[in-house]
C-alpha cells in the first residue's frame, strides 16, 4: 500500500501567489510571480499574439488533429533561426534536432531525461547548477535520477557575479560534467556575465570538456532584442560546442499557460543528429505522446508571418522597455529617500528579476505589515512594479530597512 507516502511541502512560489491571492488589503503588492504585468498590475497580452490568434481562427484547413511526436515542424525550425541565428552553421549542416516540449519546464526535463538514459558518466557524477538557480531545476534533475551541485554564481557583497568562483568550479570540475547556463536574464539574481566573461567561460568549459546545457526562458524579454539575449549560445555553437537548449516563450510571447517551448540539441554532424532525434522521438512519446498545438501554433505565426515578426519585436521592447524603467524609478525613489544601501544594482541586474539584497526578516516585515509579497531571497518580480505602487514600495522598502 502506499501508506509511506510523506507530505510534501507546498511549492513556495505557488504558496506565495495563494497568500497575496487571499490577502484583502486594498493597497497589496504582488513582487512574487515571475510573469509580466502592464502598468495597471494586469497581465498583457501581447498585440502580436491577438493578431495571430485572429489569423489562426480563420483558417478553414484548422483542425484539431494530433501533431507529430516532434510537434509543429514550421514553429521548431523557426525557433531553431531565432536563438541559434538564420545563418548558423550548425542550422545549415542540419545539426540540430528540435523537439516541441510543454514550454520550458518541459525542454529541461527532455533534456534531462535525455542526458539521464545516455550522457556516459561515472557513477553520480553530478550536474552543475548556478548557486542559485531557478527553483526548479534541482527537481527536474533528481526526477530522473541525475544527481545535482552547484557551481558559485551570485555574490552578496557586490550583488554580481561570482566570477572567479564560477570560472574555479569549471576548472575543476569532473572532465565531462555537464553545466546548466542560463543564457540570458538569470533567474532568480537577475545576473549575467559579460560577453567578456562568456568567452573565458566558453574557453574553460571547452579545455575541460564540460557539456553546456542552456536554459532560455527570456530571450528578447531580458534586452528587448532577440540576438543581444541569444549572443551567449551563438558564442557557445560558433566555438564547437556540442550543447543544448531549452527555449521558452512564456515571457517572451506571454503565452504562459499555454506551454510553448523547444528543446533543441545541436550536435556535431547530420548523422548523430538523426539518432539523437530519433531517442529523443522515443522519450517524448512515452511521456506526452505529442505536445500541445494552440500556442505552437501561436508562435510559429509571430516567427514566420514577417509583419508579425515586426510588431512581436516592438511589444518586446515595450515589456522591456517598462522593466528597465521600473529598475530606473525604484533606483531613484530609494535614493530620493536616503534609504541606507548602494541600490545600483538593481540597475545593473537584468530581465524579469532583480535580487534586492533584503533578508528573510526584511521581506517578512514587507509581507506581513506591508502586503507586499516577494519570494524569502529578497527576489523581486520588476514587472510586479507599475506608477501606482512604485512610491509605497519605495516607501516600505525604505522603512523596513532603517528598522
Ligand atoms: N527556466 C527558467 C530559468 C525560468 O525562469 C522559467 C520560468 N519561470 C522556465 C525555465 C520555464 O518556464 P515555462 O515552463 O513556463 O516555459
Amino acid at each position: 500500500s502506499f501508506d509511506a507516502v510523506p507530505m510534501a511541502p507546498t511549492d513556495p512560489l505557488f504558496g506565495l501567489m495563494a497568500a497575496y491571492k487571499a490577502d484583502t488589503h486594498a493597497k497589496k503588492v504582488d513582487l512574487g510571480v515571475g510573469a509580466y504585468r502592464d502598468d495597471n498590475a494586469k497581465p498583457w497580452v501581447l498585440p502580436v499574439v491577438k493578431k495571430a490568434d485572429a489569423i489562426m481562427r480563420d483558417d478553414p484547413s484548422l483542425d484539431h488533429e494530433y501533431l507529430p511526436i516532434a510537434g509543429l515542424q514550421s514553429f521548431t525550425q523557426a525557433a531553431a533561426r531565432l536563438i541559434l541565428g538564420r545563418d548558423s552553421p550548425a542550422i545549415a549542416d542540419q545539426r540540430v534536432s528540435s523537439v516541441q516540449t510543454i514550454s520550458g519546464t518541459g525542454a529541461v526535463h527532455l533534456g534531462a531525461a535525455f542526458i539521464s538514459k545516455f550522457y556516459p558518466r561515472q557513477q553520480n557524477q553530478p550536474v552543475f547548477l548556478s548557486n542559485p538557480t531557478w527553483a526548479n531545476h534541482q527537481q527536474i534533475f533528481s526526477n530522473v535520477h541525475l544527481p545535482t551541485t552547484t557551481y558559485p554564481y551570485y555574490y552578496p557583497p557586490t550583488r554580481g557575479l561570482d566570477f572567479d568562483g564560477f570560472t574555479e568550479a569549471l576548472r575543476t570540475a569532473p572532465e565531462g560534467s555537464i553545466v546548466l547556463l542560463h543564457a540570458c536574464a538569470h533567474n532568480p539574481t537577475g545576473v549575467d556575465p559579460t560577453r567578456e566573461q562568456w568567452v573565458e567561460i566558453a574557453k574553460i568549459m571547452k579545455a575541460n570538456n564540460l557539456f553546456p546545457f542552456f536554459d532560455c526562458a527570456y530571450q528578447g524579454f531580458a534586452s528587448g532584442d532577440l540576438d543581444n539575449d541569444a549572443w551567449a549560445v551563438r558564442h557557445f555553437v560558433e566555438q564547437g560546442f556540442e550543447l543544448c537548449v531549452a527555449q521558452s516563450f512564456s515571457k517572451n510571447l506571454g503565452l504562459y499557460g499555454e506551454r510553448a517551448g523547444v528543446f533543441h540539441f545541436v550536435s556535431g554532424s547530420m548523422e548523430r543528429q538523426k539518432r539523437i532525434a530519433s531517442q529523443l522521438a522515443i522519450i517524448q512519446r512515452s511521456e506526452i505522446s505529442n505536445p500541445p498545438a494552440y500556442g505552437a501554433r501561436i508562435a510559429d505565426l509571430a516567427m514566420n508571418r514577417p509583419e508579425l515578426f515586426e510588431e512581436w519585436k516592438v511589444n518586446l521592447r515595450t515589456m522591456a522597455g517598462r522593466i528597465i524603467t521600473c529598475r530606473e524609478q525604484l533606483v531613484a525613489k530609494l535614493r530620493e529617500r536616503g534609504t541606507p544601501g548602494d541600490w545600483s544594482h538593481i540597475m545593473k541586474q537584468i530581465g524579469m528579476f532583480s535580487f534586492t539584497g533584503l533578508t528573510e526578516e526584511q521581506v517578512k516585515k514587507l509581507r506581513e505589515e506591508w502586503h507586499i509579497y516577494m519570494t524569502k531571497n529578497g527576489r523581486i518580480s520588476m514587472a510586479g512594479l507599475n506608477s501606482h505602487n512604485i512610491d509605497y514600495v519605495a516607501t516600505a522598502i525604505d522603512k523596513v530597512v532603517r528598522e
